[in-house]
């Protein structure tokens, strides 16, 4: 065990090297940093504006890539190369979004349903983690350039419902922006801590905190004792923020102005035209209680009043999501100490009036609304820098802790700098029909190939059922205790076969040797994320290969002579492809087998179908 601030803070990184704190949003996303006199402070690089619109375009032409503010002028010119809203596709698969893929305007990969989502682009196949790395490389070069001094270590933020494999997206794309994320914190939590809620280790409150952004909204109860901050509930909508209140004042205006809408839809420009200054005036609100101005010859008038009964039922939709949220943590409005406003769409007058009669209470609100979150997380990474030594540190785990995965990956399970005890598990499952046996080699550190780590123990959990590939589950268990001693469990859940092993991580090991690994991690960042990008593709492809040769062997006598031929061609690019090392070159020879492949399965549902209608029938 190690206390968080020694070991990154010696060797070839100086201690007074700074740790900014990320807020990657859906909308917006910004970086904060613990300024000279102490506070903290969010970067505007050039006076180029605090928040950088989570938007990503590629020039179809020259391939050039823009970030923030540039990107956001192509999303009506050029939707199908620019990437909003990638925020909702991190760490998801496409089975996770598929009921709402029509809001994306660019090309979503379907051809596995069950790993990790990718955009395609032009010719070139993007995880959401890349796009996500491209942000947060705009971020880190925006705060080089404006502290004038290296950034490379951060504290970014995530939703508090974000799950294991969210986070981890959040982590590697950290990672490919050549940043060492020190910790993932929950987005409530940070805000919390920009209010200086939470701070002082003998206070134990139970807090609510209610964030309205662009396009979600989610609300969470945490409890908060001895500095440690647990998550009692969320509740909320992934879909209503403000982008619904502009839309809803441009419906008024097409009624008002008597517009055909399916006209002014079809018409790019100046739907564009009307959604800015719908948002242009549901900010002046703020200030103003009527706006009177003019595109063109459209009217673009309103009251503060017919804009409050405009967004009323959705402002109401949150107030019972906040409802849900008390139910769920079993507490009553009576039980909340404190009540903290988040995202820009809570500067709405009638929000915060909603919100405050619900709880019935003052509400945190002077902090910005949509920086408080990047604030919060400058302040954690100021704590775990060791620069406020009135916090106390709990004993953390040095080194990340995790397992080998298909082609020599590690996979995380417990992240380095989790407070000890603790314990985190995942399911995993097998690969092969029939597998009976299964390797667990547990691994200690942080670079993406298990060969790059320290290794710990391996066993076989033997007994599980012959199944196909992908039905038995298996649970991984790490229970990391206050001594350091790592438990390893794996049960399979059908059988309830168990096997576990016990390890000390830290034995054997010094802090030089940690300290050495760590640097490690960080030189070869990039090219570790990189090759771990190829594993995946080439594991993806093998399966599909597996999947495909295995479906042509059972079904051969309703494919036609020419089909079963073609489709050996595609398989053959395939292999081809997995021959060399362009993850681009994989994924589309993936695709191409995927669409030449998909009509046979729906054929051979159709036909089952079929038969079983005529079973009907004949009874
Ligand atoms: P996210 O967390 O989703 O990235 P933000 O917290 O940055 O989003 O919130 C962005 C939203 O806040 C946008 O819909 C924007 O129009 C809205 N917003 C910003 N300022 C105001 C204001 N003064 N009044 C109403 N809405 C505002
Ligand atoms: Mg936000």
């Amino acid at each position: 065990m190690a206390k968080v601030s020694i070991n990154l803070a010696t060797g070839s990184i100086q201690k007074e090297e700074l740790i900014v704190g990320i807020d990657l949003g859906t909308t917006n996303s910004l970086i904060a940093f613990i300024n000279p006199e102490n506070n903290p402070q969010v970067i505007n690089d050039m006076g180029k504006g605090v928040l950088v619109p989570s938007i990503v375009h590629f020039d179809p032409i020259n391939g050039e890539i823009k970030v923030g503010n540039e990107a956001k002028e192509f999303l009506t010119t050029d939707p199908q190369n620019t990437i909003f809203s990638v925020k909702r596709l991190l760490g998801r698969s496409y089975k996770d979004i598929q009921n709402y893929k029509d809001f994306f305007s660019y090309k979503i990969i379907d051809d596995n349903t069950e790993s990790l989502v990718k955009i395609k682009v032009g010719d070139k196949f993007y995880t959401p983690i890349e796009l996500s790395g491209l942000i947060l490389k705009e971020l880190k070069e925006r705060a080089e350039h404006a502290l004038k001094t290296p950034v490379n270590r951060a504290v970014i933020t995530v939703p508090a419902y974000f799950n294991d494999s969210q986070r981890q997206a959040t982590r590697d794309a950290g990672k490919l922006a050549g940043l060492d994320v020190l910790r993932i914190v929950n987005e409530p939590t940070a805000a919390s801590l920009a209010y200086g809620i939470g701070l002082n280790q003998e206070e134990a409150k139970t807090i609510a905190v209610y964030d309205l952004g662009g396009g979600t909204f989610d609300v969470s109860i945490l409890q908060i004792q001895n500095g440690i901050f647990e998550v009692l509930a969320t509740n909320g909508n992934t879909f209503l923020g403000g982008d619904d209140f502009d839309s809803a004042i441009v419906d008024y205006w097409i009624e008002k102005n008597q517009l055909d809408k399916a006209k002014v839809s079809n018409n790019q420009e100046l739907s564009q035209k009307l959604r800015l200054k719908a948002e242009e005036t549901k900010k002046a609100f703020t200030h103003q209680s009527l706006v009177n101005d003019k595109i063109g010859e459209i009217w673009c008038t309103l009251e503060r009043t017919t804009f409050e009964k405009l967004i009323l039922s959705k402002v109401n939709e949150t107030i019972t999501c906040c409802q849900n949220a008390l139910n769920d943590a079993k507490l009553s409005v009576e039980q909340i100490d404190e009540v903290i406003m988040v995202g820009g769409s809570t500067r709405i007058s009638l929000v915060k009036k909603k919100v405050s009669d619900f709880f019935k209470r003052p509400l945190h609100d002077n902090v910005n609304p949509d920086e408080v979150v990047a604030l919060g997380a400058a302040i954690q990474a100021d704590i775990l820098a060791g620069n406020r030594t009135d916090i106390l540190l709990l004993d953390v785990t040095p080194l990340s802790l995790g397992i080998e995965t298909m082609g020599g990956l590690m996979d995380v399970i417990i992240t380095r700098n989790s407070k000890v005890p603790t314990k985190a598990g995942r399911q995993y499952t097998t690969s092969i029909d029939g597998q009976v046996n299964m390797k667990i080699a547990v691994y200690q550190g942080e670079r993406d190939l298990v060969k790059e780590n320290r290794k710990l123990a391996e066993f076989e959990l033997k007994g599980i059922p012959a199944m196909p590939a992908g039905f038995p589950k298996v649970d991984i268990n790490f229970l990391l205790n206050a001594d350091g001693i790592l438990k390893v469990q794996a049960i399979e859940l059908r059988s309830g076969t168990k096997q576990e092993v016990e390890v000390k991580p830290t034995y054997g090991i010094t802090d030089e040797q940690v300290e050495q690994m760590l640097l490690d991690s960080i030189t070869n960042a990039k090219s570790d994320v990189d090759q771990r990008m190829l594993i995946e593709a080439k594991t993806e492809g093998e399966q599909m290969i597996y999947t495909v040769e295995r479906f042509i062997q059972k079904n051969n006598h309703f494919l036609s002579d020419i089909e079963i031929a073609d489709t050996h061609k595609y398989l053959q690019t395939l292999k081809d492809s997995l021959l060399g090392n362009n993850k681009d070159i994989i994924h589309k020879a993936i695709d191409s087998l995927n669409e030449f492949t998909r009509p046979f399965a729906e054929r051979l549902m159709d036909e089952a179908i079929a038969v079983a209608m005529k079973g009907k029938r004949v009874e």
